[in-house]
């Protein structure tokens, strides 16, 4: 891997204990974070992969209180998993997070491996999330990479441009195992993803007070670029450009996900978590409820939407009938 790694520049030696010194001081006290119960961690890992922290949080305590162990949720009805999965989107990762927990209860006794290779052996569970669990619940220093720990590292070591190779990856593994400070794995990781979070965020990130910032290459290149549009505007644009483009792409890229077929799968699970458990209805009743002026040349379009939640677990189809699991 050497050739493809850049070297580990004596600016980032001091990266650990500024990292972990602005953590102790500005990290969030969030729940998942004073307990070491891989179930637990598990939980909030799954619902923070794709939804914002405030969403998930009363979401997490709710779950728990339903599902309080590994052995609850994987004797759950998948239908009443996927309900009290409401509101955090991405069902899918109810269902996956059931399998997960009844392969731990009927292959591991109810107690999850320790090891990341282990882990990885678990249905849904990749590299961040296997990471995740060993670090977090079983504090071994072991590095693992998301976008928040990807565009920090990335930041901080190559400068502005956005790493998204497998290359690229490793390389940022390296660094983050290079830096880590032995038997803080647990902080270390946490406070990658914390800054990247909060400070480093993907739009306007909030270099001016960023720990890093005086040692950080994508913080150096940026001045550099702002002194030179500065100095050739001989004013300060309202919006700094950078941040403008990437709000207009943030802004069109939900403006694309209303209507797609994402949307309409989240919509039809929603009408069935509104029917009684196990009452099957028929598609062609949902179908006006879901889409405006629905009409009979729609019902090919709602079969195939039914048939692809019911291939992913999420819903059982009977002929024209479905219902949740
Ligand atoms: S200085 Fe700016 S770009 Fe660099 S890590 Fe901090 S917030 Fe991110």
């Amino acid at each position: 891997m050497g050739g493809e790694t850049a070297p580990l520049l004596p600016m980032l030696t001091t990266m650990p204990s500024q990292l972990l010194a602005w953590f102790a001081a500005h990290g969030r006290d969030l729940p998942w974070r004073h307990t070491r119960d891989p179930y637990q961690i598990l939980v909030a890992e799954i619902m923070l992969q794709q939804t914002q922290v405030d969403r998930v949080l009363p979401k997490y305590h709710a779950f728990l209180a339903t599902f309080p162990s590994v052995t609850a949720l994987a004797e759950a009805a998948t239908g009443e998993v996927i309900r009290h999965w409401a509101g955090l989107g991405y069902n899918r990762r109810a269902v996956n997070l059931q399998r997960t927990a009844r392969v731990i209860v009927a292959q591991h006794q109810g107690a999850f491996p320790r090891e990341v290779a282990a882990l990885r052996q678990l249905p849904g569970l990749g590299p961040y999330t296997a990471g995740a669990v060993a670090c977090f619940a079983f504090e071994q220093d072991v590095v693992f990479l998301d976008t928040n720990m990807r565009r920090v590292l990335q930041r901080t070591h190559n400068g502005p441009a956005v790493a998204t190779t497998a290359a690229g990856d490793r390389q940022l593994l390296e660094v983050s195992a290079a830096l880590l400070p032995v038997g803080q794995g647990w902080a270390w990781n946490q406070a990658l993803i914390e800054l990247g979070a909060l400070v480093c965020r993907a739009s306007s990130p909030a270099c001016p007070r960023c720990p890093l910032r005086a040692e950080c290459r994508a913080h150096a290149a940026w001045r550099n670029d702002d002194e030179t549009l500065l100095a050739a505007m001989g004013a300060a644009p309202a919006v700094p450009l950078r941040r403008a483009a990437e709000e207009r792409a943030s802004y069109r890229s939900s403006e694309r996900f209303v209507g797609s077929n994402r949307w309409y799968r989240g919509r039809l699970i929603d009408l069935l978590r509104a029917q009684p458990p196990q009452q099957p209805v028929l598609l062609s009743m949902l179908g006006p409820q879901l889409r405006e002026n629905f009409g009979p040349a729609d019902m090919a379009w709602l079969q195939q939407l039914a048939t692809g939640l019911a291939r992913d677990g999420l819903l059982v189809l009977a002929g024209e009938w479905v219902r949740l699991p």
